[in-house]
């Protein structure tokens, strides 16, 4: 069986999604194909943090109704270390720009609410097993297999959009000399935790401590998110509820302040890498979101990032199949990677911040002084912190 299309989308996570429903919107065929049933995709608790541009790109196509009306405004982040907080009027500072506090997950099922709506393709549970991209002018196959039956089809299309996060299959079909892609390993891991529980705080917390980075993330009323730095090849399984609570209530601690806890829902340690492609185009191939580049979870981008990437395909692809020149799609790669760069460098500086090397080997103790520095500059420098904000809350557009 073959299905044409104009363009074949790999994943329906963020990318995908924002992708799919924008090309519908502007007339340019489309079918998606994700590998995962679509229960799995509308309960897959990862991000939350919403930048303003994401929310102004999402709602010029009515895809942010329900992150405006159930999302948290969020513009005000603090710092705790050495048994003392601060907080970053950060929204103030960056001209009023905030963050909406939404899961990824609710984000996810909105859109896949959209694409039905509009009548769209999207075939859950069909990996893509393979795909053949030519140049721009020969387009491209991707063959697909379904999990319940196990026969198998191929989309023929003018674009392949590889939207299916650092695992797929898309980037692997790039040849390694192509992509050249620059990677950093960091030297520590994080334990990423959600729970049934009541937000302590009404503020995004980031604690600073010689035993490692604590994190109390906001999700809704009733789950919240945590990180513990850990370290690197750890395993979840070390982790057992009475070691995480008291390990984020001895990191966390602050006088007059307590800890609320509740049920563990998930815990895993994640792989801190950051991963940038060189080339984010290969013929008649574009890679989108994590697909081209990951980025450690400090500063909450990659979901952001996702969307943005899409957000200027489908404009890109737009303009390619209604007006023929291949000069904006042309631009996607380098235009795209020169915005990711700036947010690896802020993630990468947060991360900086965030954590330092135990004990006393090298120069451990003298990072760990430099750290304090750091946190003092935020604390009393309005430069500083504003340009802390920029970054932080993201472009305008
Ligand atoms: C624990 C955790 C916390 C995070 N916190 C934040 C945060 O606070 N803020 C933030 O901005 N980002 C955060 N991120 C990162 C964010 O979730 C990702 O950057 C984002 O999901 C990337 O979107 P994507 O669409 O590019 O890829 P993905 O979300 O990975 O979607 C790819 C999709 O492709 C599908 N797929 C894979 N292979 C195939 C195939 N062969 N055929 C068909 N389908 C396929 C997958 O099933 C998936 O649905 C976090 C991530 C994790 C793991």
């Amino acid at each position: 069986m073959h299905i044409r299309t104009q363009v074949g989308i790999i994943g329906a996570g963020p990318a995908g999604l924002t992708l799919a429903n924008i090309l519908t919107a502007e007339g340019v065929d489309c079918i998606v194909v994700e590998t995962q049933p679509r229960a799995h995709v509308v309960s897959r608790a990862r991000a939350a943090l919403v930048e303003p541009r994401t929310v102004v790109a999402l709602d010029r196509y009515g895809l942010a109704d329900g992150l405006l009306s159930a999302g948290m405004p969020h513009g005000s982040c603090e710092f705790r270390g050495n048994g003392e907080r601060f907080s970053v009027p950060y929204s103030v500072l960056a001209g009023g720009r905030y963050h909406q506090v939404y899961p990824q997950q609710l984000l996810h099922a909105d859109l896949i609410a959209a694409r039905d709506a509009a009548g769209g393709a999207l075939y859950f549970q069909h990996a893509a097993v393979a795909l053949k991209a030519g140049d721009l002018s020969e387009g491209g196959t991707i063959t697909v297999e379904s999990a319940q039956s196990g026969s198998r089809f191929d989309i023929e299309c003018d674009v392949i959009a590889g939207c299916d996060g650092f695992h797929g299959v898309a980037r692997r079909a790039v040849p390694l000399e192509h992509l050249r892609p620059r990677v950093k390993q960091h030297d520590f891991g994080w334990l990423a935790v959600l729970a049934d529980a009541t937000p302590s705080t009404t503020d995004i917390v980031y604690a600073l401590h010689d035993d490692g980075y604590a994190g109390h993330m906001l999700r809704t009323s009733t789950v919240s998110r945590y990180y513990l730095q850990c370290p690197v090849g750890d395993s979840a399984d070390n982790w057992s509820d009475d070691r995480i609570w008291s390990e984020l209530e001895r990191r966390l601690a602050v006088p007059d302040w307590k800890l609320t806890t509740g049920r563990i829902t998930q815990r895993n340690v994640l792989d801190m890498r950051s991963y940038m492609s060189t080339r984010m185009d290969f013929g008649s191939l574009f890679l989108v979101g994590d697909a081209a580049h990951t980025i450690t979870p400090a500063g909450g981008k990659g979901m952001n990032l996702a969307i943005a990437d899409s957000v200027a395909l489908a404009s890109a692809l737009t303009h390619y199949f209604r007006a023929g020149g291949t000069d904006r799609l042309r631009a996607y790669s380098a235009e795209r990677i020169a915005d990711n760069w700036r947010s690896q460098e802020f993630s990468h500086w947060f991360m900086q911040l965030l954590h330092t090397p135990a004990g006393e080997a090298g120069d451990a103790s003298f990072m760990r002084r430099l750290r304090s520095s750091r946190l003092d500059m935020l604390r009393s420098s309005t430069a500083h912190a504003s340009a802390f904000a920029e970054s932080y809350v993201g472009p305008a557009r």
